[in-house]
């Protein structure tokens, strides 16, 4: 099997074999661009690596060393050669960039004789020690994982002893004694010399890189994204090119538009004799691009017609990396640029107008899960004038955010498991350690790095608020302050405003307001709406969310949980008065006081819906939950029913179930009570009689019974239902249909939906219950667990976010098949949280349900789902 593959037997099409880096570098070659060559060792290696227990079998090693030689031949130079070496990079790449998930050698085959010699025929001592300390500083730090710090703070002590405050200040002598404590350092770690043997050097990184696809940060990061742990990573080994060589060399980073905003303008930066990281780790500060058409006119223009070709080429706005070496310019990286929504949208509808794509092109190029972003809070207009900002950073990623500052990811996530909503995380820069908690920061500041580094571009990919490099800010992680420029000092849990759009840094609370859907993201998503067969509902409880939801697009309501509308205080009265009554009189005389809530409730709901289906859910959650567990709230509650203490903690008691998840609950209620559904069902119909009068609209109402097993359950509770409302309409004088139907949310419904379609008019896929219920595992406990699985590889996503397709998706699968068998034209649909999970809007899309159901804020991300399911 071949497991190598020179950059010239490549093509971008090669991206599951080769990684992104690598099947980018190849179509790079092939088109003619200035590419460093090299080699890249196949993802398949990878797996093999961890098949065979992490080794890298002599197969693949042969193929290597094979590839070594060629590339020998292609470059002119050798491998640990001292006249005339072969240095190369050792990078990671994985199918779809992580970005600072694993990490990059650079300057591979420098050891002592060959520094020295190679000093010697370039007559450039200083660039050959600087590539030298770097190369046994990354491969200390990436392939033996010794500490990073170790050999920066020596790093650190030398520049002081020195007195200077740069790198680039440090003359060859320096570097050369960083070398030698560097090697020290090395020797005191690893208890032997560092290695000498260019091959043996090779081999190591590349089994480095294999090691780094399963190390933490990769994993989270994985689990984050869905990418799959069986992808494995390929390695590209790359001769290497010199932006350390001179003051004529450097390196930078750029997009070929803007990456926040979607501005059709080239955007990046670059560092003058530098290599590698030293952009993007903010140890000097960068330089904006368009400045190096005054450094280096040539390079820039080669540069931007370079941009132009990969735009055209791939279609997309390119995120690229570059080295100067003396004047000659060289790509190595391109990659379709990660970009905020606003961009995306942008970028998007501007490629449609310059004729660069096509509308379904277009709908494909935004990843649905953004569109979150633009769903969320920005500053209320008023709040915001009235505010002064303390000091204004780089605007990284856009966005507003209030909230209580953290000075460590670790601190974040024990105040978001304290049940703290709205953290702002403040460091002097992030690194890959910090996912977790900037995933859940609701804005993210740094005082170091640019537009590029770590916090700006992992902020932008998950679309949270940021702002960076606000550099006359201080922070001391230790003391966990954060100093304002007129020295105040702000501590753990002080509030903090960011405009991500702006870079402005409050150091106060701002009101925060809901954004609306307008500009190119009203044309994008009419493109959408054009193209999907999906409907798209919303899953709403209140008018005002039923409102929300029609602003952001909703088709009608999928699922209105009735329950929640009994938490008002002179309700949840009532609703006590009803669980507690010991016979059935009390208990009607109770619902009688509940039904012109309810029926208020729905005549609104419908009138909010406008004329789209409304499907509401009769009772379903145990009913204890309603009740008051401890003594002290006992005995009010008794009183005012007119109880005695006993009796009501003897019927409290009585309630109490092991298992309540499995217990009474859903049409089980409706069982043992069947005067609760009597109730909602002229509460529902009721209120259609009363909107279909009031507005001239015959409402059409879905009512949905929960939790059906058995055909015979349905059947019992339906004719409770049909009994009630056929009467009552029969009184109205209206001709108004209404339809009954249930949920699939226990197995045993899936499997036996034929029969309940013969008494069901519609099915809707309670995948919360059914996932568990499937599973096996209750979904209020699962996440104990749940993480040891992510951890061990068992699990690569949650199965409460992302329909499991293999399980709970066969189910569906069987019960959609079986409920068509029986009633043809059933409707079908889901409802459970996974409605607005992009995946599994596809999924639905494929087996063919009518429409899927979401909350409120994730409809506008359903309908670009559904439409990309159906380009
Ligand atoms: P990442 O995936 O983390 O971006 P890369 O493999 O792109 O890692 O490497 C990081 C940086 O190292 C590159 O942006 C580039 O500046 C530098 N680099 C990698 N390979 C070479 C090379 N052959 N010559 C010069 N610089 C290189
Ligand atoms: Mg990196
Ligand atoms: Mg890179």
């Amino acid at each position: 099997k071949k497991y190598v593959y020179l950059f010239s037997e490549g093509n971008k099409d090669m991206r599951n074999l080769l990684g992104g880096k690598g099947a980018n570098l190849a179509e790079m070659t092939g088109i003619g661009l200035p590419v460093p060559q090299g080699f890249t060792v196949t993802t398949e290696a990878c797996t093999q690596y961890y098949e065979d227990g992490k080794m890298i079998s002599d197969d693949i090693k042969g193929q290597i060393v094979e590839h070594v030689k060629k590339l020998e031949e292609i470059t002119g130079r050798t491998l640990g050669d001292p006249k005339n070496p072969l240095l190369v990079s050792v990078r990671s790449g994985a199918r779809i960039s992580m970005p600072g998930m694993m990490d990059t050698v650079l300057n591979l085959g420098l050891n002592d004789e060959v520094a020295k010699e190679f000093a010697a025929t370039t007559g450039n001592e200083r660039f050959v020690y600087d590539s030298y300390r770097r190369f046994i500083q990354m491969f200390a730090d990436v392939v033996m994982g010794f500490p990073k710090s170790d050999f920066e703070h020596k790093f650190d002590a030398i520049k002081e002893e020195k007195g200077v405050e740069f790198d680039t200040e440090l003359t060859a002598e320096d570097l050369k004694e960083v070398v030698a404590v560097y090697k020290e350092a090395y020797k005191a770690h690893a208890g032997v010399d560092f290695p000498q043997d260019p091959i043996e050097q090779l081999l190591a990184a590349v089994e480095a890189v294999f090691g780094s696809w399963n190390n933490d940060r990769a994993i989270t990061y994985r689990r984050l994204n869905d990418i799959p742990g069986s992808w494995g990573t390929a390695v590209n080994v790359q001769q290497m090119v010199y932006g350390n060589r001179s003051d004529k060399s450097g390196t930078g980073v750029a997009f070929t538009r803007n990456p926040a905003t979607g501005e059709n303008k080239l955007f990046g930066e670059y560092l003058m004799n530098a290599q590698g990281e030293d952009v993007v780790a903010g140890i000097r500060t960068p330089q904006p691009i368009a400045t190096l058409n005054e450094v280096m006119p040539e390079c820039y223009e080669q540069f931007q017609k370079i941009c132009h070709i990969l735009e055209d080429h791939y279609k997309d706005m390119q995120d690229m990396e570059f080295t100067i070496e003396d004047g000659k310019l060289f790509m190595l990286q391109t990659r379709n640029g990660k970009r905020t929504a606003q961009a995306a949208l942008k970028i998007a509808v501007d490629m449609v107008d310059e004729g660069m794509i096509n509308e379904q092109e277009a709908l494909l190029k935004v990843e649905p899960k953004q569109l979150d972003q633009l769903l969320h809070p920005n500053f209320d207009k008023e709040d915001y004038k009235a505010a002064k900002a303390v000091a204004t950073g780089l605007a990284a990623s856009p966005g507003a955010a209030t909230g209580h500052i953290y000075f460590t990811a670790e601190d974040v996530q024990e105040a978001h498991a304290n049940g703290v909503q709205d953290m702002i995380l403040v460091r002097n820069e992030t690194s890959p350690e910090d996912i977790e908690g900037m995933n859940l920061a609701k804005g993210i500041l740094t005082v170091r790095g640019g537009m590029t580094s770590h916090a700006a571009v992992v902020a932008r990919g998950m679309g949270t608020c940021c702002v960076a490099g606000c550099g006359v800010l201080r922070v001391s992680e230790d003391k966990k302050t954060l100093t304002l420029p007129d020295g105040t000092v702000l501590t753990e849990g002080d509030y903090v405003s960011l405009n991500g759009s702006t870079g402005e840094v409050f150091a106060q609370k701002i009101k925060t307001v809901p954004a609306a859907i307008s500009g190119d993201f009203e044309t994008f998503m009419a493109w959408a709406d054009k193209e999907r067969k999906l409907l798209v509902r919303t899953n709403a409880d209140t008018p005002r969310d039923a409102k929300q939801a029609a602003t952001f697009g909703a088709e009608g309501i999928g699922l209105c949980r009735t329950e929640h509308m009994f938490f008002e205080e002179e309700r949840i009265f009532n609703f006590r008065r009803m669980i507690t009554a010991e016979d059935v009189e009390t208990r009607k005389e109770a619902l009688e006081k509940i039904l012109p809530y309810q029926r208020g409730d729905f005549e609104e709901l419908f009138k909010a819906m406008d004329g789209y289906s409304v499907n509401i859910r009769f009772l379903d959650p145990p009913l204890h939950e309603f009740l008051p567990h401890t003594d002290e709230e006992i005995k009010p509650l008794a009183e005012s029913l007119g109880m005695t203490f006993e009796a009501l903690k003897e019927r409290v008691e009585s309630l109490k179930e092991f298992n309540p998840m499995m217990g009474h609950r859903g049409c089980r209620l409706a069982v043992t009570y069947p005067e609760i559904a009597e109730m909602q069902t002229r509460a529902v119909i009721e209120a259609a009689i009363n909107v279909t009068k009031e507005t001239g609209h015959t409402v059409t109402p879905e009512i949905m019974i929960p939790l059906v097993g058995d055909v015979k359950e349905l059947k019992y509770v339906k004719n409770v239902v049909v009994k009630t409302a056929d009467k009552l309409i029969a009184e109205s004088g209206l001709d108004m249909k209404y339809e009954v139907g249930t949920m699939i949310e226990i197995p045993r419904a899936a499997i036996t939906a034929d029969k309940i379609a013969t008494e069901a008019e519609f099915f809707s896929f309670g995948t919360n219950d059914l996932t568990q219920m499937t599973f096996g595992f209750s979904r209020d406990d699962a996440a104990k667990f749940l993480g040891d699985y992510y951890s061990k590889n068992i699990y690569e996503h949650d199965p409460f976010a992302t329909v499991d397709q293999e399980g709970v998706g066969e189910l569906m699968k069987i019960a959609s098949e079986k409920g068509r068998s029986t009633r043809p034209d059933i409707r079908l649909g889901i409802c459970g949280e996974h409605g607005g999970d992009p995946k599994t809007v596809e999924f639905c899309h494929k087996i063919g349900l009518t429409y899927v159901s979401c909350s409120p804020y994730r409809v506008p991300i359903a309908r670009l789902a559904a439409a990309q399911a159906a380009v």
